[in-house]
């Protein structure tokens, strides 16, 4: 397939780049680098079926294409909070502008929406059919409602125009190329972890999140991606293991043989308190389920950052 990827050069973006060239896709990267890095796609700029363009989701792109993914957004709170007017426009904009390609050339779209549609969640684990628990005018909204609104245009355009349109709900998610700056928790407690400085624990450290290994998720995305038929649901794509901050600080100065210890530090406004996701659709639909445990993915993550670092 001719495939455009939005967000290319992101965390994410660039772990689906390599696994879309690996199975042999000609693909168009798409990122403005205002959180990415073209360090990310180090081994695919000179890749003959890969192209890089620089370019703003905000604004209309065209090519002709037989499957869009979209994954052009900051994800960590710090970086989605920095410039909220940004963030929201680039989920709604963005997303409109890519269905609008995809109704004009008849392509699959997959868009990449998030576990934090379900707010601060009431019920848990989180089944794709809860309607969540999100605060509309809060720090959190400009990502949150962003992305519910690009669910929303997702399955209007399905539903109107008949376009192919699939939607993915990640939990977080970890693993190499992560920033070193990220701010988000488990790049954060390594890159603490392996200074030997103090560990940033938010409030008491007892919220909870199920945290899925990169290679695991990006496997689940190209299940989706390939299924010979579209779906009238999103797709929750997550690690069920719940662990709860503290837990996680644990495992990581254990996995560190870190002098590292606890600090704590206010918690931020509106912090879901706990999230894991029911999988059971990823299970029966993808024939998806993650493989990799926390501490193997840690071990594996722990020794991306010790090179980029130097520790
Ligand atoms: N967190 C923390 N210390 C940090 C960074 C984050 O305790 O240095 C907490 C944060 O308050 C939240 C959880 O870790 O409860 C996950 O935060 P992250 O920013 O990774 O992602 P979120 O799931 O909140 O979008």
């Amino acid at each position: 397939m001719k495939i455009l990827l939005t967000g290319s050069a992101g965390f994410l973006g660039s772990h689906i780049a390599n696994k879309l060239i690996q199975e042999g896709h000609t693909v168009i990267g798409l990122d403005d680098l205002s959180t990415g890095s073209l360090s990310n796609l180090d081994g695919l700029l000179q890749h003959e079926r890969f192209t890089f363009v620089e370019h703003d989701v905000r604004l209309p792109y065209h090519a002709n294409v037989d499957a869009i993914l979209n994954f052009a957004c900051p994800a960590s709170p710090i970086h989605y909070q920095a410039d909220p007017v940004r963030t929201i426009e680039t989920n709604f904009l963005g997303i409109i502008n890519l269905l609008h390609l995809a109704k004009t050339t008849g392509a699959i779209i997959l868009q990449a929406s998030t576990s934090e549609v379900y707010g601060d969640p009431e019920e848990s684990p989180q089944r794709e059919e809860y309607w969540g628990n999100v605060n509309p005018i809060g720090i959190r909204s400009c990502y949150d409602e962003g992305k519910r609104a690009a669910e929303t245009l997702c399955f209007d355009y399905k539903r109107q125009y008949g376009i192919d349109a699939r939607v993915i709900r990640i939990f977080n998610t970890y693993g190499p190329n992560m920033a070193e700056g990220d701010g988000r928790v488990v790049s954060n407690f390594i890159v603490q972890a392996l200074r030997n400085e103090p560990i940033t624990i938010y409030g008491e450290g007892t919220q909870s999140r199920s945290f899925c290994f990169v290679d695991d998720l990006v496997e689940g995305i190209y299940k989706f991606l390939t299924l010979e038929h579209g779906v009238d649901t999103p797709i929750n794509l997550g690690n069920p293991n719940e662990f709860t901050m503290l837990e996680l600080a644990e495992l990581v100065i254990a996995s560190t043989g870190s002098s590292s210890k606890l600090v704590k530090r206010p918690l931020p406004l509106d912090d879901p308190r706990q999230r894991r996701p029911d999988i059971s659709k990823a299970i029966s639909i993808l024939d998806w389920q993650p493989r990799i445990e926390l501490t193997e993915g840690i071990e594996r993550t722990s020794s991306y950052f010790s090179k980029i670092i130097g520790k």
